[in-house]
């Protein structure tokens, strides 16, 4: 089957440049449009081989391959070879992209003009021990809502927008440009398809203002530092009846005095004195449910021992699991001595063995080994 020259498909010279080209394509294109030629198979066919034909001869690539070797340039067979993919259904799909997407002025833009609102961030802190209990609070935002004056309509009550004469309510106005028509927003609605001619007092026409709303914000038990909570719908209102903006909870929860949090277990550093460590006793501490929790010290307690307090940690979110609390001691060494004090320490301490330190004499005894490992 022979296959009519490209250039010829286009009505182009060989020459011909790339902007004569495209335009060569699309009057071509629009001639031959299926939706122009509703059941004409010949029409479609040629449409096929516009596509073709712009397709190879756009890229110079194809098009220098075309010059020097013919319809032969793309015919290596199905078996590969071929540097360029075939046409098809894809390549044609580029093209539509590339020349309609541009014409109908349609990048990307929503019809009508509708817009969705903002999403807004709101940043709370709370305690620890409401993290803990978890809450309902009640927060107030500054936003913007739908004026209930005019319900959005942005007209003066009463009177209500009329049809944009300009686009007859289309929100689109079309420009001919000889075989094309191009479809553009409609300058004098700016694609909204109506106007106002007595504007809201309320809202200046805009249909929006600006109010302060109460929102109540569920803080579930054992929420996380950092956490982000997302209020559907409850961010700015839409522009002309566009879908409305969310609203982010940035949480965060203060530093405590005496508690610090990992995950669902709790720290607290708690001093003791040198007396309690050695002889033993007991210490009660706080704990974040606000109750209070006796420690009892085993005698002969070291500095850093760490005692745990089952279950007295924070809640685990969507269980009934709760974490644990976690007492560190830090021992105390006692200062600004008495007379009498520093008198007994000494006695003390003359009556130390290596049993009453066995850690501090295991330590200078090694120690020792390596000094003597050295040599003098
Ligand atoms: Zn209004
Ligand atoms: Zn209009």
């Amino acid at each position: 089957m022979s296959k009519a020259d490209y250039y010829d498909t286009l009505g182009v010279a060989r020459g011909a440049d790339e902007k004569e080209l495209k335009s060569a394509f699309r009057k071509m294109a629009m001639k031959y449009h299926p939706d122009r030629n509703p059941d004409d198979a010949s029409a479609e066919a040629k449409f096929k081989e516009v596509g073709e034909a712009y397709e190879a001869l756009k890229d110079p690539q194809k098009r220098a391959a075309y010059d020097r070797f013919g319809h032969a340039a793309f015919e290596n067979g199905g078996g590969g070879g071929s540097p360029f993919g075939g046409g098809g259904a894809g390549g044609m799909g580029d093209i539509f992209e590339d020349i309609f997407g541009e014409m109908m002025g349609g990048r990307g833009g929503g019809g009508g003009g509708r817009q969705r609102g903002a999403d807004l961030r709101y940043n709370m802190e709370i305690s620890l021990e409401e993290a803990f209990e978890g809450k309902t609070a009640e927060i107030e935002i500054p936003t913007s809502i739908t004026c209930d004056t005019c319900d959005g309509s942005g007209a003066k009550p009463g009177t209500s927008p009329t049809t944009c004469g300009t686009c007859g309510g289309v929100g689109q106005v079309r420009a001919s440009q000889g075989f094309f028509s191009i479809q553009r927003t409609c300058p004098a609605c700016q694609g909204r398809g109506e106007v106002i001619k007595d504007a809201c007092d309320d809202c200046g026409g805009s249909g929006r203002k600006t109010q302060t709303k109460t929102l109540s914000v569920n803080v579930p038990a054992g929420i996380e530092d950092g956490t982000r909570i997302r209020l559907a719908s409850e961010g700015e209102a839409g522009v002309r009846g566009g879908p409305q903006g969310d609203l982010y909870i940035f949480l965060s929860i203060e530093p405590h005095e005496f508690f610090q949090r990992d995950g669902a277990d709790i720290y607290c550093r708690v001093p003791i004195s040198m007396t309690t460590a050695a002889l033993g006793g007991q210490f009660e501490v706080g704990t974040v449910e606000g109750k209070k929790a006796n420690v009892k010290v085993p005698e002969g307690t070291q500095n850093g021992k760490q005692f745990r307090l089952r279950g007295k940690g924070m809640p685990v979110m969507r269980s009934s699991q709760q974490g644990d609390m976690y007492i560190q001691v830090a021992i105390e060494t006692p200062s600004n001595l008495t007379k009498r004090q520093r008198e007994l320490l000494t006695e003390f301490e003359s009556e130390s063995s290596a049993d009453n330190s066995p850690e501090s004499t295991s330590f200078f005894g090694r120690m020792k080994g390596f000094f003597d490992g050295l040599g003098e």
